[in-house]
């Protein structure tokens, strides 16, 4: 049977929001206390066994990079190496930090941060480097480490889109400097909004509870029992950055889902690579999905001339997509002279993100590959 417009919008991305999660928010909400609490201390213990590691939960991804990169010491006498490629979040933690973000180029294959940029980038001030983990994919890691141990850096890892991935059979947060993620509304689990910061580093950990807290020192033991501090001290400019127990909430049933959720994730991913194999105008990215979880599925389209107008015609279809990311050196806040990436430059005009999240269907991912490939003729 010839394919029919669906009459549903298939949405780009979304959270999966059953009955559970509903039930979670009434018992807080049943409560009346709503700030950070038991829920926030139980949902942080339960992300520590998952990665093994002390987790600090906020109030999103760009607190956490925020926090980590301010716990370890980056300031604004410093410079931190980023891929251009990369959500605004990555660049403005930076800059909130009061640090200067490097735009560096990615690999043509895997859309990862280019060290060889990176390194030619390098400068007496650079303190940090910040690998963003672009659709879950992490590529060659240990290289990054080995850089940065090269180099004395600092390694905070935007890790958003990484949730559940492992490298070398260990999941990404699970060892390294500092890895962030993201529990915004469409990430791999979600907590509403919300983000955490995983890390050994025990003087980053005791400055990244109290910065959290507007800089009020030890106040996270008392509200994790529904408490707070009326007599305290503060020697650090803090934020108010905490997660609240409705998150935290939200936050502990999807982590409790996470098996089917990742699961899903992966089929899906799997079953566009599969189709788009034949392909000659179409380049799926460099990812193992029985390592990668992924967050979003972009492809390259060759020679994409007019992809606003694929954009269009996606649309009429109900199929919705999206571009990621503008690249960051292109912004009127991060442009600087004579910084040109040469992938990024070339790859973004042809990059679209396709729908991918776990309420869709293997018939779902058939239909938006037919339309795409009847479109591009
Ligand atoms: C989502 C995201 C963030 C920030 O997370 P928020 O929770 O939205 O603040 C940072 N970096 C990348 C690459 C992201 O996709």
């Amino acid at each position: 049977m010839a394919h029919k417009i669906k009459s549903e919008l298939i949405r780009l991305s979304k959270c999966s929001i059953s009955l559970d999660e509903k039930k979670a928010v009434n018992k807080v909400l049943d409560s009346e206390f709503l700030g950070m609490g038991p829920e926030v201390n139980k949902f942080e213990e339960e992300l520590s066994s998952f990665f093994g590691r002390k987790a600090i939960a906020t109030v999103n991804g760009t607190a956490a990079l925020h926090l980590a990169l301010q716990c370890a010491n980056i300031n604004t006498n410093h410079s931190v190496l980023v891929p251009s490629l990369t959500y605004i979040a990555s660049f403005q933690s930076i800059t909130a930090a009061g640090a200067t973000p490097i735009a560096c180029d990615v690999l043509e294959d895997s859309l990862l941060l280019d060290l060889k940029d990176a390194e030619n980038k390098l400068t007496n001030n650079t303190k940090a480097i910040m690998p963003v983990h672009y659709s879950g994919g992490v590529g060659d890691l240990s290289k990054v480490y080995d850089f940065a141990e090269n180099y004395n850096l600092r390694v905070i890892e935007d890790a958003a889109h990484a949730f559940g991935s492992t490298y070398n059979g260990k999941k990404v947060g699970s060892f390294g400097d500092i890895a962030c993620f993201s529990f915004d509304g469409i990430k791999n689990i979600t907590s509403g909004e919300g983000g955490v910061i995983i890390t050994d580093d025990q003087k980053v950990i005791k400055k990244a509870m109290d910065a959290r807290l507007l800089g009020v020192i030890n106040d996270s033991k008392k509200r994790y029992l529904g408490g707070r501090s009326w007599m305290f001290n503060s020697k650090e400019q803090g934020w108010r950055y905490h997660m609240s127990d409705i998150m935290a909430a939200i936050g502990r049933v999807q982590l409790k889902k996470f098996p089917l959720l990742l699961a899903k994730r992966r089929k899906l991913a799997i079953h566009y690579d599969k189709l788009f194999s034949n392909s000659n105008r179409i380049i799926t990215l460099d990812r193992d999905y029985n390592t990668v979880v992924p967050h979003i599925y972009p492809i390259r389209v060759k020679n994409l001339n007019d992809r606003e107008n694929l954009k269009e015609q996606l649309l009429k279809r109900n199929i919705q997509v999206g571009y990621h990311y503008f690249p960051n050196h292109w912004l009127d806040y991060y442009k600087e002279s004579n910084n040109h990436l040469p992938v990024t430059e070339s790859v973004f005009p042809e990059l679209l993100t396709l729908p991918l999240h776990p309420d869709l269907e293997e018939s779902d991912v058939e239909y938006v590959v037919s339309e795409i490939t009847k479109i591009l003729g």
